[in-house]
């Protein structure tokens, strides 16, 4: 029996300075992976901080430089479906519909979505070795089954990756993280919120104890007219990605004048690499142009005994994805067409 104190706050400062004074205390919002993970004696909260009830950060909003802030607090479901971000951001809409279930989605919450954990088997078996889930006792994912693992950025102490779907189109639109903490507010750019795992793997991003996330921001710019999901798994619905790629392109005619490439389910973060988006820039949007984008991303990944098919299957998805980013009458959201 785990004994754990329960508070409803509705003020973030208070919150806040709660999950400061208490060594074991964690934030709540809807619970679809806290609770798993406590389920599964990987975490045991002494007090649990539900912040659900705090006013103002469940709005998805307009930003006076044109952008959209998204509550931490929106659900997934209200995100997805909301009209501006179907409108003018339809990646994330496609990114979170590929996502877990419509069950789940009415749960989770955009603040929770960024602080998902890995699904990394060992690290929910709490009977085997794991560095991120017990600092030290070694990794049993290098050695052992690690079809679903990662292939870029890993290191000798952990290989997993991240899931989440949403962020991997988050990544793509640079967005950026609100957050409260201690210390006061800062904004956290995306591609500097979650962390590669060196030899720290148990910590997953860089908040830093108390900080609330508040909201997410997206700029002016969703790429509407030319962006594309697609997710590859093992099953067609409730899986997470063995392979995903977020692709934004802006073009004038056939020529690429900016590209965004951001991929899921191959590192411990949304993995996007600048220099090919750059080498993009300028050419002419055909699939020899994406294929050596590919090769540029793909540089220095390194498959394990179970998962280097991953390396080609990511290749392959960046330049489909790509081409159906020309033509997003080719998709439907949520679903995907067969490789
Ligand atoms: C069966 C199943 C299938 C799934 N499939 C997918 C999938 O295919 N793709 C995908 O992307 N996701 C998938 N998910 C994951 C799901 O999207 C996440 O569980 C969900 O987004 C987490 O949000 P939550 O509000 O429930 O977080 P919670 O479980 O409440 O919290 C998660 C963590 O975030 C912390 N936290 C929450 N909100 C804040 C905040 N505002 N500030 C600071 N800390 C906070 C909590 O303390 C906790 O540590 C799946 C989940 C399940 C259970
Ligand atoms: S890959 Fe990471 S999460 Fe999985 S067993 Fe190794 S250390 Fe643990």
């Amino acid at each position: 029996m785990n004994n754990f104190r329960y508070t409803h706050s509705r003020n973030p400062r208070e919150a806040i300075a709660l999950a400061v004074e208490t060594p074991d205390a964690q934030y709540v919002a809807g619970g679809t992976n806290l609770l798993d993970l406590w389920k599964y004696n990987i975490t045991r909260p002494g007090e649990l901080i539900d912040i659900n009830k705090i006013p103002g950060y469940h709005a998805i909003e307009r930003l006076p430089d044109g952008g959209l802030r998204l509550g931490a607090l929106a659900t997934n479901a209200d995100t997805a479906y909301h009209p501006m971000i179907e409108e003018r951001y339809p990646i994330l809409t496609r990114a979170i519909l590929a996502g877990a279930s419509q069950q789940i989605r009415n749960m989770a919450t955009n603040g929770g979505n960024l602080l998902q954990r890995t699904r990394c088997y060992y690290f929910y078996d709490v009977n085997t070795p794991c560095n991120k889930r017990e600092p030290g006792t070694g990794c049993s994912a290098i050695g052992g089954f690690n079809r679903i693992m990662a292939i870029l950025g890993t290191s000798e102490h952990c290989i997993a990756t991240f899931p989440s779907d949403m962020c991997v189109a988050l990544a793509a639109l640079k967005a950026t993280v609100n957050v409260s903490g201690p210390q006061g507010d800062r904004s956290i750019a995306f591609g500097d919120f979650h962390r590669l795992p060196g030899d720290t793997p148990h910590i997953d991003n860089v908040l830093q104890r108390g900080e609330l996330i508040t909201s997410i921001d997206l700029p002016p710019k969703g790429f509407a007219a030319n962006s594309s999901y697609l997710k590859i798994r093992d099953r067609n619905s409730y899986a997470f990605a063995l392979v995903s790629a977020a692709t934004l392109l802006e073009l004038d005619g056939d020529t690429i004048t900016e590209a965004r490439i951001a991929l899921g389910g191959l590192a411990h973060k949304p993995w996007r690499i600048e220099e090919a988006e750059e080498f993009l820039k300028g050419k002419s949007a055909t699939e020899e142009n994406f294929a050596a984008a590919a090769d540029l991303i793909l540089r220095g990944a390194k498959g394990y005994p179970w998962n280097s098919f991953k390396i080609e299957m990511a290749r392959r998805v960046i330049i489909r994805n790509s081409m159906m980013a020309l033509d997003p009458s080719t998709q439907l959201p949520g679903a995907n067409p067969p490789l």
